[in-house]
Parts: C-alpha cells; structure tokens; sequence
C-alpha cells in the first residue's frame, strides 16, 4: 500500500514544488512506484515533470468534483518515470464548486484509496495557503514533508502550520503526522542560515531531515526543459542532495 506524502508550507516560493517533482523522479530511479498529484492551480509540478497542463484531457479538478475517477486521469512522466494527476488553472474553482459536495475535505483521499495498492509512494504537492485545497491534501496523507529557507521569518510561518497540522490531526485524519522539515536552498556560507538551521535541530529534533538541499541554479532550470532536476543534470549538487533525500526517505517510512 502506498505512503502518502503531503508537501506543504503555506509560504510561497519556499520549494515545495521543487522538492516533490525531484523527490517523486529520485524515488522513482530508486525504483519505487510512484504518484504524483498536483494540488496547485499554477500546475508548476505538472509542467515540470514535463506533462502538459495545457493539454491535459482531464486533471485533479475533475477528480476531486466527482467527474473523473483518478485512474482514468492520471498520466505518465516519461521524463520521471513516475505518474502525475495534473493540474491546471481550473482547479482555483474547485474551492467554490466543493462547498456544496459533502465530505468536501476527503474528496481526494477516496479518489487515492482506489490506486493506493499500485504505488508505494503518493506525493501531493500543495499550493501556497491553506486552504481547502490543502486541506485534501492534509486529510489524504499519513504524513507531511515541510519545505523551509533557513531564513529569519522562516520559524514564524512554521507555527501556522504546524497547528493546522494538529487540528487535521484531531479532527479529521488521526494518521497525519510531520514527517519530517527539509531545509532548502540551503546556503552554507551563511550565517543567518546556519543560525536558523540550528535553531531548527533545537526545536524540532529527528523532525529535520538529515539530507540539506543546497542551493543550485540547475534545479531551477531544469522545468523550462519539463524535467525533473534530478533527470535533467543528475550530478549536480542539488540533484545529489535529492536523491539523498529519497534515500532517507525510504528508510524513514520504516519506522513511521
Ligand atoms: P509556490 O508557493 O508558488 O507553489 P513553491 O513553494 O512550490 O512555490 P518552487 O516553485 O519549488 O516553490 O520554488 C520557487 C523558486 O525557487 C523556483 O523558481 C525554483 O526553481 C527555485 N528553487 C527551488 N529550489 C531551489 C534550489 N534548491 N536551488 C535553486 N533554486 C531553487
Ligand atoms: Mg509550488
């Protein structure tokens, strides 16, 4: 049965994206089977494992409303070697059209139930707020992976989240838990970054991921090619911390 992962952070820009398109494509050379489903409108994930949102004949909106089952929906990333529910920009309706559907907030985690056995892995890339969208995300996962800039608001955020994170817990899915914070674009020469780092290691302990992704431009530029960073330059410093962290990742889910 499938571990479902949810990438959230409702910090914008901070590389959730970045982090599921590369962790789904490095899990994936580590020969796991894996989902990816695409919970933003700006579709950025889609694109970047090289599925056109554009084209899509159907995509996670369809799904989560009821018009579409998730296995017909779904598409391959040739370029990942991994299978994506894309999104495009119909899915920012979607928040409106689940007010009147009941148990609005486990559309998508009914919809994953009928695949879960074909995967070992779903990863659910959030958009930036949290929001209803989020919250399938949140109710659909057994745990959340949160990506964070070792900045100096970065710690402010987090407490947003993690609360949201305990009221999901309480009330709606009792399996959520944080997997784990993973520090990206990290910069080692800085110190506010190494501050922050530490700070984190204090807070939250075996929470932080051991792997650090650095910060490296190949990753950035590897979607304007619809590629996954870790295809598009595998040896690039980045694409290394990736695969690291999927490497760590397998061996986490062990023990959660
Ligand atoms: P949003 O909140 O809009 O969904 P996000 O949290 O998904 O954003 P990304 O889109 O993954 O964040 O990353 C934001 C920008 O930073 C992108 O241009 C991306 O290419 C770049 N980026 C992400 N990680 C790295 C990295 N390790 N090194 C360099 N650039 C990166
Ligand atoms: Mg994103």
């Amino acid at each position: 049965m499938a571990r479902i992962f949810a990438v959230a952070n409702q910090k914008g820009g901070v590389g959730k994206t970045t982090t599921t398109v590369n962790l789904a494509a490095a899990l994936a050379a580590h020969g796991q089977r894996v989902l990816l489903v695409d919970l933003d409108p700006q579709g950025n994930a889609t694109m970047g494992s090289g599925v056109d949102k554009r084209t899509a004949p159907s995509t996670v909106y369809q799904v989560l409303i009821g018009l579409k089952q998730l296995s017909e929906s779904r598409q391959r990333s040739e370029a990942g070697g991994y299978d994506v529910l894309p999104a495009n920009r119909e899915l920012a309706g979607a928040e409106v059209d689940l007010v009147t559907i009941e148990n609005r907030e486990k559309r998508l985690k009914d919809q994953l139930a009928t695949v879960a056995s074909e995967y070992d892995f779903v990863l659910i890339d959030c958009p930036p707020s949290l929001s209803m969208l989020t919250l399938n995300g949140l109710c659909s996962a057994h745990g959340v992976i949160i990506p964070m800039q070792c900045e100096y608001f970065a710690l402010e955020g987090l407490s947003d989240l993690v609360n949201t994170i305990k009221q999901v817990h309480a009330k709606l899915n009792r399996d959520l838990k944080i997997i784990g914070l993973l520090r990206v674009m990290f910069d080692p020469r800085s110190t506010l970054a190494q501050q922050v780092s530490a700070q984190l290691e204090t807070h939250f302990g075996d929470k932080v991921f051991k792997a650090v992704i650095p910060r490296n431009v190949r990753l950035a530029e590897a979607p304007s090619h619809g590629l996954p960073g870790v295809v598009f330059d595998k040896a690039a410093k980045g694409s290394q911390a990736y695969l690291a962290f999927a490497t760590e990742m397998i061996e986490r889910i062990k023990t959660v």
